[in-house]
């Protein structure tokens, strides 16, 4: 990468959700306020998602005024003496909920197409089509004629050509109806706010309530402020709440940060180098702890299922293992980046968790592996510190000796190869293959 390029992406920016925590316990009164917001604002999504969710909905939801201005008129606002702030970011809260909830619905459709073998592939081809453009797909699930900007109609006219339309519309119609479901909401967590109905003073937050120019106020336990747009989440039962924020913040680059390393991932060591440094070394020791006590519930559970009044607590338990984990990663993952200095990144590309079936034991600990949660965080650390993180392709990387190329033994964490007589730690020569995989460009994009 050029010195422009680099330069570019260190003006880039980084979404991160910030959390802020109330200070002390929220009276009774006040919580049953913000509780009464929650609970009106649960209404209104639960209300968008009844009427803008379904199928005859579709053409409603972009652009999403049609949906905004029906909601006012709706009167379900003055009913709620809800503010309209609260109002209307549950109205947009649904509104993405559902159409999420549509790109869930079209890529169910879309797997099932790829595997149905009764279709042509004309008739794939055309129903892929319909799934990629929104207007020709809302006009077939409401039973109206395809029209569609003239650049469009034309593609869309050459791709029908071959196929018997009403079949495959009649085929969509219904694969959509099968798995588009509903969405409701039981729970009122919390709500979003947003400038209007908030101010930042005294060491806490007014929040705009149901009585006019009544705000209630809730001490924090930092004096931060923000202008945008946050999420209350409530816990009445401790009598608390967290605020999340998201904050864009400038990407920080290092001229110092130089190097190019590759990595393997492990179930036991968290991460390798191609240099043999090892992060996360513990990891596995933790996931086993982990996995133990999870299994010792399972079987205690198992015998009182009756009734189980230590739910509550093993909630909370399970929820201080995951906590004490996923801060593990994230300091091991920050000495990586500190240490290792990186400019680039190259890993393996995971593959995903096994189905499963195999060995029940050792699936349960690497379903354990947080896997997922790696990768994440990797990804969220590297565009925060400008590292460029590259995946390459991974099929026989571990077999491979990185010395020589060719085949080589594994036993007992160690790669041993009889053609060159190289000799290392399993994970340090894949990460070692990583690294020239990545520098030769075998890189997935
Ligand atoms: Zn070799």
């Amino acid at each position: 990468m050029g010195n422009v390029a680099r330069m570019e992406k260190s003006s880039e920016t980084v979404c991160k959700i910030v959390c802020q925590y109330s200070r002390g316990r929220i009276s009774a009164k006040d919580m049953e306020k913000l509780q009464e917001i929650a609970e009106d604002y649960r209404k209104v999504k639960n209300y968008v998602y009844d009427r803008f969710g379904g199928i005859g909905s579709l053409s409603k939801l972009y652009p999403g005024y049609t949906v905004q201005n029906e909601m006012t008129q709706s009167g379900l606002r003055g009913e709620l003496k809800l503010p309209s702030v609260y109002f209307y970011l549950a109205v947009f809260e649904a509104i993405a909920d559902i159409k999420s909830q549509w790109t869930r619905t079209k890529s169910k459709v879309l797997s099932l197409l790829a595997k149905n073998e009764n279709l042509e592939p004309e008739e794939k081809h055309y129903l892929r089509y319909l799934l990629k453009v929104n207007n020709a797909f809302a006009a077939v699930l409401e039973e109206e004629p395809v029209e569609l900007k003239s650049e469009l109609q034309a593609k869309y006219d050459e791709v029908s050509k071959y196929v018997d339309a009403e079949k495959m519309h009649r085929y969509l119609c219904r694969q959509v109806r099968r798995y588009h479901t509903k969405l409701h909401s039981d729970r009122a967590e919390g709500f979003a706010s947003s400038g209007k109905a908030y101010r930042y003073g005294d060491h806490g937050i007014y929040l705009a309530s149901k009585e006019r120019h009544k705000r209630i106020f809730v001490e924090l336990t930092d004096g931060n402020q923000y202008g945008s747009q946050i999420y209350i989440k409530l816990y009445p039962k401790e009598g608390k709440l967290h605020i999340h924020v998201p904050v864009n913040r400038a990407a920080r680059s290092h001229s110092d940060y130089v190097n190019q390393i590759g990595l393997a991932a492990g179930v036991y060591t968290m991460l390798t180098t191609d240099t043999g440094q090892r992060y996360g070394e513990r990891l596995g020791e933790y996931q086993k702890e982990y996995a133990g006590w999870i299994k010792r519930q399972t079987a205690s559970y198992n015998r009182n299922c009756k009734d189980n009044p230590g739910r509550k607590k093993y909630e909370a338990k399970k929820r201080r293992y995951t906590e004490q984990i996923h801060s593990y990663i994230n300091c091991e993952l920050n000495r990586l980046l500190r240490t290792e200095k990186p400019r680039t990144i190259y890993t393996v590309k995971l593959p995903k968790a096994q189905a499963a079936g195999g060995n029940r034991r050792v699936n349960g600990f690497l379903s354990m592996w947080q896997r997922g949660y790696i990768r994440k965080r990797l990804a969220q650390k590297c565009k925060e510190q400008s590292v460029e993180l590259v995946e390459v392709f991974g099929k026989g990387i571990s077999k491979e000796c990185s010395e020589c190329g060719r085949e080589g033994n594994r036993k007992n964490g160690m790669f041993i190869c009889s053609f060159c007589g190289y000799e290392a730690d399993e994970k340090e020569n894949t990460a070692r293959n990583t690294l020239k995989r990545g520098l030769a460009g075998q890189t997935i994009h």
